[in-house]
């Protein structure tokens, strides 16, 4: 069914081709007819389905004329999903003289004030900021014809219970409810119940699964060879836009710091994220001055990023819900996409869940010029580790290297106790027994080495080289490395100190 037989006016038919939408998404053919005979609804549907405009182009049609009071509320989760509604109604909204604004906490109020004072139709708030408006009497909500209450599971997940009822009690009764939530649990019922009066059923059919053009594929790797083999993908393949999802802020931290370290145009967006570095991150990837953006679960419900290509799940969800969430931000509105996971073996039970619950088994790929052996090297390093430069110098001298020259402190123990060729010292080296890889904190670092340390070394030993040893050690060192590798590298500080702890 084309937009032409919803019955929708022409000013927001133009919008509509204007935005290039050829035809309605299921949950608009179904709401908008209803929402235009003025039916309170509550609509099954998530982000990614169209919900926005079936309901935002029904309510500006109702609404028409502009009265510069507030006659249609939305209220939303997040800061970010108002922003991204209240760009909808602008985006709909364009050849119908009505004003719009977006309340919402975490930045200065007096924009917000300044929109209210000159007169809005349609407001969409969180209920925190809207409530304190109203409490400051700078918003007055009698006038409401149209609430929407959207992504209200997330609104109830996120306690704002009480604050919607106490929105509620402010408005007319006299009124149009409408309420979109992904899922229907009793407490929503129980909210639809109280606030609406026979509500028409539309669902878009909560995704058990990604989008059809999307392609998933998983990534088995170690946790600390992620960021090598996420490095290692954007070197071989174009994957712009890119979203990657961490599971906590620290790891957007850590990963954003690096990639702006590789020159990558990066951007990031967690609660510890104030609001106006939340929207200048967005709006900065929408416009593609960033291209890739690392985000928590935060933004996976509320983005709304035309033409995302690839998502990354760097850490991968614990649950099939958040993954599909996830993935869904690209693919969308049958567009092609990729979502690619990487899982480490402690994810397996994650995985299992989310193919159980996508009733597909995902693939796996290895990829063939990627080392999946790199041992455990100090996180987040840029420049050159010592095992690059134990490698090159080897590679200069036609060695081969094993990958298990693990650290600079045990390749250096092992020359000067021996005093031995390089190629020597290496096969010794490999004839230690293997350890399994651990944790990459300085707390295990330290841990390790102690380990590593064969039980038949003497108490010599610990105790480190002697001066002769040092001496040798340094005239070894300067062959190989020249001068510079008598300078500690800075990222090995850490291990250094942990050593001379052990010394002690
Ligand atoms: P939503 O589920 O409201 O977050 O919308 C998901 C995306 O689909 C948004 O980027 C919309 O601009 C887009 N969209 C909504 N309706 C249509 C449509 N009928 N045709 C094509 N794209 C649409």
């Amino acid at each position: 069914m084309p937009f032409t037989q919803l019955g929708l006016m022409p000013e927001l038919l133009r919008a509509l081709s204007a935005a290039g939408y050829a035809r309605p998404t299921p949950i608009q053919s179904q709401a908008i007819p209803a929402i235009l005979e003025g039916k309170d609804l509550i609509g099954t549907a998530q982000t990614g389905t169209g919900k926005t405009a079936a309901f935002v182009l029904p309510f500006l049609q109702r609404l028409s004329k502009s009265s510069g009071k507030i006659r249609a509320l939305v209220l939303t989760p997040t800061r970010e999903l108002a922003v991204q509604v209240e760009l909808a109604v602008r985006k709909y909204g364009r050849f119908l003289g009505l004003r719009s604004t977006a309340i919402y906490g975490g930045v200065s109020q007096i924009p917000q004030e300044e929109a209210l004072t000159r007169g809005v139709d349609i407001v969409v708030a969180t209920p925190g900021r809207l409530l304190d408006l109203v409490g400051q009497g700078l918003l007055h909500l009698s006038k409401v014809e149209i609430l929407v209450l959207d992504e209200a599971d997330r609104m109830l997940d996120m306690g704002f219970l009480p604050d919607i009822r106490e929105v509620v009690r402010l408005l007319p009764r006299q009124r149009q409810t409408l309420l979109f939530s992904a899922t229907f649990p009793d407490e929503i019922r129980d909210l639809a119940h109280s606030v609406q009066k026979a509500p028409v059923r539309v669902d878009a059919g909560v995704p058990r699964m990604p989008a059809k053009g999307v392609e998933q594929h998983l990534f088995p790797v170690l946790p600390h060879l992620k960021t090598d083999l996420l490095l290692h993908l954007l070197g071989k393949e174009t994957m712009e836009p890119l979203l990657v999802f961490t599971r906590t802020k620290h790891g957007a931290d850590r990963l954003h710091r690096i990639l702006e370290r590789h020159r990558y145009k990066v951007a990031q967006i967690h609660s510890g994220r104030s609001q106006r570095q939340r929207q200048e991150a967005l709006d900065g990837f929408r416009k593609s001055r960033y291209q890739i953006l690392v985000a928590t679960d935060i933004a996976s419900r509320g983005i709304d990023v035309q033409d995302i290509s690839h998502v990354l799940n760097f850490d991968i969800p614990n649950n099939a819900d958040d993954y599909i969430h996830r993935v869904g931000r690209t693919g969308r509105a049958e567009k092609p996409g990729i979502a690619y996971s990487f899982v480490s073996p402690e994810d397996e039970i994650h995985v299992q869940s989310i193919e159980k619950s996508i009733r597909k088994r995902l693939r796996r790929i290895k990829i063939d010029d990627f080392s999946y052996k790199t041992p455990i090297k100090p996180s987040g390093s840029t420049k050159s580790s010592f095992q690059e430069r134990i490698s090159s110098a080897f590679a200069a001298e036609n060695r081969l290297v094993p990958d298990t020259a693990q650290s600079p402190k045990v390749f250096d123990r092992f020359a000067s106790r021996t005093g031995t060729s390089i190629r020597e010292t290496v096969m010794l080296r490999m004839n230690e027994p293997k350890l399994p890889a651990r944790a990459n904190t300085s707390k295990n670092r330290t841990v390790t080495r102690h380990h590593q340390r064969p039980a038949s070394r003497s108490p010599r030993f610990l105790g480190g080289p002697s001066k002769e040893e040092q001496t040798e050690l340094k005239r070894l060192q300067v062959k190989l490395f020249g001068a510079s590798a008598l300078r500690p590298p800075r990222h090995f500080s850490a291990r250094r100190s942990a050593g001379s702890r052990l010394k002690d």
